[in-house]
């Protein structure tokens, strides 16, 4: 093994276990001890400005600049009680990392100093915005960005090191009020789901004031050695190997996944846990998951700002205690080819103020209609906008992952299980196309009626390979790549779903106003939508090569690549059911895809160069020195007479390492013009579609040519530690 190989996985070999730091004997001893939750309010603020922070989360209403500043009172009061000495607006820029700019509570004053946190500072600041991605839309205006308290999600505490420093949860928005975040729009469509959504259960439950979207994600990722990634300038700059060769055992074994968690990772986990839990969230679930190195966890749903925000300070989290652990934590979606990439499910549901979740199937008739109602609607919405939930998920990391092993693969379609699949068509036979039928409708209400209540949870016939799945009282959208940032997705959900409740709620509106029972007119509208959407509807095995085609007949689309994906936002569909509704502007959404095409072409340029680089100064260098080797060894036996059969096997290799040298050679070279050409291209859509079809296929020829190498040179020169090594070393 090269030196720094080799004392790399030395320095594995000899890890000790980092004891995990305890916070307590149980949980509810420290759960949410770092948020400024309910309780926290109660007891720091006044009672007025408590009631005004509960208005403005429960109704949107402004907040006085004088509660303001008697909620910042109270908060610093908290914080500083909590031993904090400084705040930050937190927020989640277009990059898809958390952002933060510290600022201290003290102020100098006469001979000392005094801590001061006003209502201004709390409800809005301005960050130094340039160096966040605007798609364009600083750039015209002014270049100032500003952050925005969001109520709606807590503020917390976040303990680096001794350091204690109080988050404040906002939106990201210009000078000229358009959004720059993740989070702005996900508020609006979740604003827009509910108007949409209240109507509608409203016909069900007139008690019902409030509807919210619930997100519970499941977050997967691997861990590697600390040692081991420094030896792996790609993990280290694209968060993936861009080389190497599939290790002999796989994961064809599968007895990593639900196996016992490797004790290094168990006090990691304890530790990420702790902090989460004492920021008040709530993972509750972990597990190995299938391929070596790969783990899971997932926390009990919330209400969708507030999971979206726990999700992007999990994985800020989980960065940074691996590290204490020595560990490096990849959240990328495909580290590894010929490995199970990385997800991030997405369960999603919605419910109301009166308890209901509207995606559950209710133990009363009266429920079970609403259920049918959102139930139907969803699969109808998916049905008009698999699209742009395709869209939703576009990255260039997850291109890797959507259609390879064991992943959903870039068809969308629904799995309802075979039960409600059942119920549909048997709504489907049964409603009368024509005039509402009392009669056998209301057997076919009873029929229903009974049945549904045992779909519940106990359904198992659970399908691993769709994409948007029914799970029992929620959908699981498991596209969703395991390093995004869940808002964009959710906003999606949001958005299809709101807009169908809206076409729903008129088209029923307009068959009562015709002189139709209630309950009729919902079932016959339930019954178009189920004919409508049948092509969504796919129980099958949706990673065969069968669905891809069974798919195409079906005129459901299957684009691979971000850069194509990203063009359903351009749609006209797009535009009714995300400009129309008011959760983006025109600019906004036309930024957005500015954004996304052009951080997809920085990461292949980046991908390009890292592999042009390992290519060239570690790959080759160490074939031709093995060469260089087994010419010693063919002229050495040459020169003592032994017969030229015996250096027969030398010379095929030296054949070998020549023919694959030269063509990784030529692979880089065209791939340095490809790159230059794409990067040249006149818009950011072409530039991204240029490094789509002319260089992303020459990574692959590049790389074959370096993994056939791994498995003819010399362990001993090897400069990159191998599969094996990172995967299967504990
Ligand atoms: P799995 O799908 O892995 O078997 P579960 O069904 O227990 O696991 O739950 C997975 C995730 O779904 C969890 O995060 C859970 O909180 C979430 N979940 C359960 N009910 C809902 C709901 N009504 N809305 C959103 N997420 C939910
Ligand atoms: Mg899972």
């Amino acid at each position: 093994m090269s030196t720094a190989r080799k004392n790399a996985v030395q320095t594995v070999v000899n890890r000790e276990v980092v004891p995990p730091r305890i916070a307590g004997t149980k949980v509810s001893d420290y759960y949410a001890s770092n948020v400024f939750n309910d309780s926290a309010m109660r007891e720091f603020l006044s009672e007025d400005a408590y009631k005004a922070v509960k208005g403005a989360i429960k109704a949107g209403t402004k907040i006085s600049r004088e509660i303001a500043d008697a909620v910042a009172a109270g908060m610093k009061s908290w914080a500083m009680k909590k031993g904090a000495t400084s705040y930050t607006h937190w927020f989640q820029p277009l990059t898809g990392l958390t952002a933060e700019k510290h600022d201290m509570f003290f102020m100098p004053k006469g001979d000392g100093a005094v801590e001061v946190f006003s209502g201004d500072a709390l409800v809005q600041q301005e960050p130094d915005a340039s160096s966040f991605p605007s798609g364009g839309i600083r750039a015209t205006f002014e270049a100032r960005g500003y952050t925005a308290w969001d109520p709606g999600s807590p503020a917390f505490i976040m303990e680096i090191g001794d350091g204690k420093t109080l988050c404040i949860p906002t939106i990201f928005i210009s000078y000229t009020g358009e959004s720059l975040d993740y989070k702005a729009p996900l508020l609006k469509s979740s604003h827009f789901l509910e108007q949409a959504a209240l109507p509608v259960v409203n016909m069900f439950d007139k008690e019902a004031t409030r509807v919210v979207a619930t997100l519970g994600w499941e977050q997967e990722y691997f861990l590697i050695d600390e040692a081991l990634f420094y030896q792996r300038q790609d993990l280290m700059f694209a968060g993936r190997t861009v080389v190497g060769a599939a290790p002999q055992k796989g994961q064809q074994f599968e007895d990593h996944y639900f196996g016992s968690i490797p004790e290094r990772v168990y006090a990691y986990m304890l530790d990420f846990e702790t902090e989460c839990h004492k920021l008040g969230i709530p993972v509750r679930t972990r597990h190995n998951e299938v391929a070596p190195a790969q783990f899971e966890c997932a926390p009990m749903f919330e209400e969708v700002n507030v999971a979206v925000d726990h999700n992007s300070l999990l994985m800020d989290l989980m960065e940074r205690i691996a590290r204490r652990h020595k560990l490096r934590v990849l959240l990328h979606e495909k580290p590894f080819a010929g490995i199970n990439g990385s997800g991030k499910h997405n369960n999603w549901s919605m419910s109301t103020d009166t308890g209901t979740n509207l995606l559950s199937p209710g133990k009363t008739p009266k429920n079970n209609l609403l259920f049918l109602t959102f139930f139907v609607n969803v699969i109808k919405a998916v049905n008009e906008y698999s699209d742009l939930l395709r869209a939703s998920i576009a990255s260039a990391n997850n291109d890797h992952r959507l259609g390879a092993n064991e992943a959903p693969p870039a068809i969308i379609s629904v799995f309802t299980g075979s039960y409600m699949s059942d119920v549909l068509n048997e709504i489907e036979k049964r409603v009368s196309k024509g005039k509402y039928d009392e009669q056998s409708n209301a057997n076919l209400k009873l029929d229903i009626h009974n049945k549904i209540p045992d779909v519940m949870l106990d359904n198992t016939d659970r399908n691993r390979t769709s994409p948007f799945a029914f799970t029992g009282n929620k959908f699981e959208f498991r596209a969703v790549g395991s390093s995004a940032n869940c808002a964009l997705p959710m906003t999606i959900m949001n958005a299809i779903v709101g807009k169908q409740l809206l076409d729903f709620k008129a088209e029923v509106d307009k068959l009562v106003k015709g002189g139709e029972v209630k309950e009729g007119a919902i079932m016959r509208v339930l019954r178009q939508y189920i004919t409508d959407s049948k092509r969504v509807l796919f129980e099958g095995d949706g990673y065969s090569d069968a669905w891809e085609k069974e798919a195409k007949k079906r005129g459901l689309s299957n684009v691979k690549t971000t850069p194509y994906a990203l063009d359903f936002y351009n749609s006209k569909k797009a535009k009714e059911v995300l400009v129309s509704t008011g959760i983006y502007t025109d600019r906004e959404l036309e930024a957005r895809v500015e954004i996304l095409h052009h951080s997809y072409t920085l990461k292949i340029d980046a991908e390009a160069r890292i592999l042009a680089d390992i290519a060239t100064n570690q790959i080759m260098p160490a074939a031709l020195t093995y060469m260089n080797n087994l010419l010693l060894n063919i002229k050495g036996l040459k020169e003592a007479g032994v017969a030229a059969s015996s250096s027969k096997a030398q010379k095929e290799i030296v054949t070998e390492i020549a023919l694959r040298v030269n063509a990784i050679k030529t692979a880089v070279d065209k791939m340095s013009v490809a790159t230059d050409k794409a990067h040249h291209a006149k818009s950011t859509s072409d530039a991204s579609k240029a490094y789509c079809d002319k260089v992303i296929p020459l990574f692959g020829e590049i790389r074959s040519n370096v993994d056939a190498l791994e498995s003819i040179i010399d362990d001993n020169i090897w400069p990159m530690p191998k599969y094996r090594e990172m995967l299967f070393i504990r």
